[in-house]
């Protein structure tokens, strides 16, 4: 069940991919009522948490588990979380940034999911997670195979099938 170590889970591929976070974020965007055009808006917020691997490419940091790091943490996320929220309170956005806001969360709860994350940093940088993942294997981002034979690609085909029945749903409810 949950851990909390490194040690990896046998069988266990990869951390989930940038794929099964925009299917996850669609789900989001498909339980709510917001317009077609929030749904790339709810995908990229989606994917906020990871975007730091640019930052640190841009910033020449050699490798590093991301999942260790500010950008995965309660400290990176629960203020600026809050902050939105509270600004976007009483406007006709605010829908929009609450989805926005449970994409990311929903990152991170994936992201715990399939490999763990250091939720306290900077104070504690062991991961807590269901699964971790075996350091061996690569997290090349889009690149990563998922196939069906892992749970990661079973549950990424889930998400995809779910987003897929619930943007049929609300093309049907438009018409
Ligand atoms: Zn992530």
């Amino acid at each position: 069940m949950w851990q909390r170590s490194a040690a990896a889970t046998p069988g266990t591929p990869a951390a989930m991919r940038p794929q099964a976070h925009i299917a996850a974020s669609l789900v989001i965007w498909g339980c709510g009522n917001g317009r077609l055009a929030e749904a790339p808006v709810c995908a990229l917020c989606g994917n906020l948490p990871d975007f730091d691997r640019n930052v640190a490419k841009a910033l020449g940091v050699q490798r590093r588990d991301h999942h260790r790091w500010v950008s995965h943490s309660l400290v990176g996320w629960l203020p600026p979380s809050v902050l939105a929220l509270r600004a976007a309170r009483g406007t006709r956005h605010a829908p929009a940034v609450r989805r926005g806001v449970a994409a990311v969360w929903l990152h991170l709860l994936c992201d715990t999911y399939a490999d763990g994350l250091a939720w306290l940093w900077p104070l504690d940088k062991e991961k807590i997670g269901l699964f971790m993942r075996n350091p061996e294997l690569k997290d090349a981002g889009w690149k990563t195979p998922a196939p069906l034979s892992s749970h990661l690609g079973r549950v990424e085909a889930g998400l995809w099938a779910a987003a897929a029945v619930l943007a049929l749903r609300r093309v049907a409810q438009a018409r």
